[in-house]
């Protein structure tokens, strides 16, 4: 028999401990197993029912909290409903061979045990209330946990020298056709629980929305993170046998030490800014916040609001670079490139095309340049001049377009151009997936009898796949790939050259050579036997009337 001061303290330090904030579970289940040891208990289960429907159905979680292994005989069953409808049970167990008890201790019991299931509901309800607010409904920790983390790492005064970062995955949405949604689902869990293990117990990362990510780490776990970020591979199957490489575009604001936050937005457009800056660059290598990209940000929007109207009223025009026979001097081709011609100004490609392939405006912005190069060759035919080929550069943002083909011929065709006439520049692609969508545009392309480029190679990720599993018709090889003289015949890049150029040849592709700015590269050119050169050697890119001028001149001065 528990005498009566003894349940009293039982009482006042049950009351105490499950109204402590923030609970403590090691007192709590102290005290569970004291209680339990006085009163004789052999165990306490407890179970836990949402609804009335789920304990119908017996669907509901069990906790057990003490257990001596020799439970026998039910000495309580309590059932509790709470407001929300939930169903607490609380069965407790005696051993077999035992005295009587009292009803005043059974009493006692059933009070001291109501008090338990009441905190234990009370604690799956702020559980739960803990998985809406600070989770998203995939199970990721969302925006609030990581506001959450910031204000708390804030008044503890720990934030200085953290580095956060925002990310998108690169190419998720490729991923997810590679390997299925599902898989994809996986895959998206296993790198976000690979970067929360990285971090540490310092260190957060939650979910704003698809596959865009916040949080914040320790600089000593930098490393680790910095290489996950990079590029992993994760697996997504249960034997860990079937992976896919998947990186992060991040931008990282790192906290001066000391830093105190005043609102969270100090940290949000720091690395919101980084992050979109990231998304735009090729490299892996997390983009590192600085006060210059605020400025670029304003010139985005800038850009951004103004584009549709500028479509509109005509201001971009095409400007054509002449592509030159090496041998013979004559003009045979041209690039046409993009030029924004606004309030009288000429603003460069690099100042809008990048921002117009953040989203798919650059895809309306190719269709224009086509839709004005093909209205210009009908023109010249019309008029009985020599027309030489077109190439119009289209950005990869196409490549996912199922019904791009369609779109390139109904255009070229609206217009009565020979297809021969056009030819369509398409840059390297890093994922097998867009590869695939390249080479099924590709060779959509060579049926339909236009022609064909892989645009800059010899930059970023040239591979030689690239130029043997599709059939292009022309490699154009970049400004940089291009040796300044014939000088040092032993060195590398000379060598690559050179190789590039006789495996173009021998199978069949037509070469350009891009950015030729002097006659000692030229005679490069002519040891190497390219066959067309582009460059301001030449001419840069001219506006249309000044080609039309190189069209009846046929061939240049000098030849
Ligand atoms: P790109 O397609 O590789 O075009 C060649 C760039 O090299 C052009 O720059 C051209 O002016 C420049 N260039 C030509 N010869 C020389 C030279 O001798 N020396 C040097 N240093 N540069 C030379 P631009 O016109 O500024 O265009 C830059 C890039 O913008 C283009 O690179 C292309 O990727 C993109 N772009 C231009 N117009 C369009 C367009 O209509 N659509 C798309 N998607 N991209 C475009
Ligand atoms: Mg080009
Ligand atoms: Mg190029």
């Amino acid at each position: 028999m528990v005498d009566i001061e003894r349940y009293n303290s039982f009482l006042e330090r049950l009351v105490r401990i499950t109204h402590e904030e923030p609970y403590n579970r090691n007192s709590y289940l102290e005290l569970i197993t004291e209680m339990c040891k006085e009163y004789r208990l052999a165990k306490g289960v407890t179970r836990f029912y949402q609804t009335p429907m789920m304990e119908t159905r017996g669907l509901g979680d069990s906790f057990c909290d003490f257990d001596n292994g020799k439970a026998e005989k039910i000495l309580l069953n309590i059932r509790i409903e709470t407001q929300t409808k939930a169903i607490i049970v609380g069965t407790v167990y005696g051993e077999a061979e035992e005295e009587e008890r009292t009803e005043e201790e059974l009493v006692q019991l059933d009070t001291l045990y109501r008090i338990i299931l009441g905190f234990v509901s009370r604690r799956r309800l702020l559980n739960k209330l803990e998985e809406f607010g600070f989770y998203d409904l995939d199970g990721y920790r969302n925006f609030r946990s990581f506001a959450r983390f910031l204000d708390i790492a804030n008044s503890e005064n720990r934030l200085g020298g953290m580095i956060t970062f925002h990310f998108d995955l690169r190419n998720f949405t490729m991923v997810n056709r590679e390997i299925g949604r599902a898989n994809g689902d996986t895959v998206l869990r296993r790198y976000y629980d690979m970067l929360q293990e990285a971090m540490g117990s310092n260190g957060i990362i939650s979910r704003l929305g698809g596959d865009k990510f916040v949080g914040a780490f320790d600089r000593e776990v930098k490393r680790r993170v910095y290489e996950i970020f990079s590029g992993a591979p994760v697996a997504y199957d249960d034997a860990g046998e079937k992976k896919i490489n998947v990186a992060a575009a991040v931008g990282v604001y790192m906290l001066p030490n000391p830093f105190m936050m005043k609102s969270y937005g100090d940290i949000m457009d720091k690395i919101m800014i980084a992050g979109e800056s990231a998304k735009r660059q090729a490299s892996s290598v997390p983009v590192i916040y600085d006060d210059k990209m605020k400025m670029a940000k304003a010139h985005v929007k800038q850009v951004q609001n103004e584009f549709r109207a500028a479509l509109e009223n005509e201001e971009f025009a095409v400007y054509y670079q002449p592509k030159v026979d090496i041998e013979t001097g004559k003009l045979v081709g041209a690039e046409a490139l993009c030029r924004w011609i606004k309030e009288r100004e000429i603003v460069p490609p690099m100042d809008f095309i990048p921002i117009l392939e953040m989203n798919t405006d650059i895809c309306d912005l190719d269709f224009y340049m086509l839709d004005h190069v093909c209205a210009d060759i009908r023109r010249w035919l019309d008029q009985g001049r020599e027309a030489v080929r077109v190439s119009v550069n289209f950005s990869r943002k196409h490549l996912v377009d199922i019904d791009l083909l369609d779109k390139i011929i109904r255009v070229v065709d609206k217009h009565k151009v020979p297809h021969e006439y056009i030819e369509i520049e398409l840059t390297e692609t890093t994922t097998d997936v867009l590869f695939r969508d390249l080479k099924r545009v590709v060779c959509g392309l060579q049926e339909q009898g236009i022609w064909t480029a892989v645009d800059d190679f010899g930059i970023g990720y040239s591979s030689l796949n690239l130029i043997r599993d599709i059939p292009w018709n022309v490699l154009k090889v970049d400004k940089s790939f291009v040796p300044k003289n014939n000088e040092d015949q032993d060195n590398i890049s000379n060598k690559m050259f050179k190789h590039v150029i006789m495996l173009a040849h021998d199978i069949g592709l037509e070469c350009v050579i891009e950015g030729v700015e002097s006659i000692d590269q030229l005679e490069v050119l002519r040891q190497n036997n390219c066959n067309i050169a582009q460059g301001y050697f030449f001419d840069r890119p001219l506006p249309l009337e000044d080609f039309e001028e190189r069209i009846d001149r046929k061939i240049y001065p000098g030849y």
